[in-house]
């Protein structure tokens, strides 16, 4: 997992995928919240199977996946004797060939496609990957501003997608939740299992811009502020003000 959602955590896929070439496998990796908002390079990297989905950097609804496959990968699959029909690959990459699909497609999500393909263009893909790793560190810094801890401690192995953060101390997950929505209209996520209650999650991923990380920021300031959170004022939207401009 590239971008691992549940805690805001970057692995190392590069240094994954050739140990893994090394031990005579294939890699295959999910890219549902990297591809688009992260570096991703999936021939340099030697990535034999990368996987992504509608729902997450391309900003559509779910309901589509896309993966690319090496000659590696695709030779296992012609070899491959389980059992499938739907996700086969070789049917689906003859219908692709011929600029079709093997079934009857979901033909709204390819029409939402075209549009978020197109606005992805315009922008440019590095311009892309800038802006997620831009607004991801504004938020960061903000946060570490503010006085609270970030889950992922070396920033080296923080994604751009998303950002986990552990509440101040006597402070509970969901009563920032809680204030964050019912006062502000802004879902964060609760951690998830082990990590319930313990962190916070807030995103950076897709269509997101600055005033989406100054407006958060800001309300999580007030949000804190009322449950009592002794902290420098506008101290979380300054340094995102400042960060974004620097
Ligand atoms: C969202 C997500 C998925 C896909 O999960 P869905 O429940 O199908 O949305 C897979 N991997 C990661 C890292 C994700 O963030």
């Amino acid at each position: 997992t590239h971008s691992e959602t549940s805690t805001g955590a970057k692995n190392d896929v590069k240094t994954i995928c050739q140990i893994i070439k090394d031990a005579g496998s294939i890699s295959v990796v999910d890219g549902v919240t990297s591809v688009s908002a992260m570096d991703v390079k999936p021939d340099e990297w030697g990535i034999d199977v990368l996987v992504s989905g509608s729902q997450k950097g391309f900003m559509i609804p779910p309901g589509l996946s896309f993966l690319s496959a090496s000659d590696k990968a695709w030779a296992v699959h012609e070899q491959c004797k389980h059992p499938d029909f739907y996700f086969n690959w070789t049917t689906n990459r003859k219908s692709v060939r011929d600029n079709s699909t093997a079934f009857t497609p979901a033909v709204s999500l390819f029409c939402g496609l075209k549009v978020a393909l197109e606005m992805m263009k315009e922008e440019g893909i590095e311009n892309i990957v800038a802006r997620h790793t831009k607004l991801a560190g504004a938020l960061r810094a903000a946060i570490k501003a503010l006085g609270l801890k970030l889950f992922v401690k070396d920033e080296k192995y923080a994604s751009n997608s998303i950002t986990a953060i552990l509440p101040p101390e006597g402070i509970s997950v969901p009563d920032i939740r809680k204030v964050m929505k019912n006062d502000y209209d802004i879902v964060v996520a609760n951690g998830q299992n082990a990590l319930k209650d313990k962190i916070f999650r807030m995103g950076t991923l897709g269509f997101v811009s600055e005033r989406d990380v100054i407006t958060a920021v800001g309300a999580l300031e007030a949000t804190l502020y009322k449950l009592g959170y002794k902290f420098e004022l506008g101290k979380g939207v300054a340094t995102v003000i400042e960060y974004l401009n620097k």
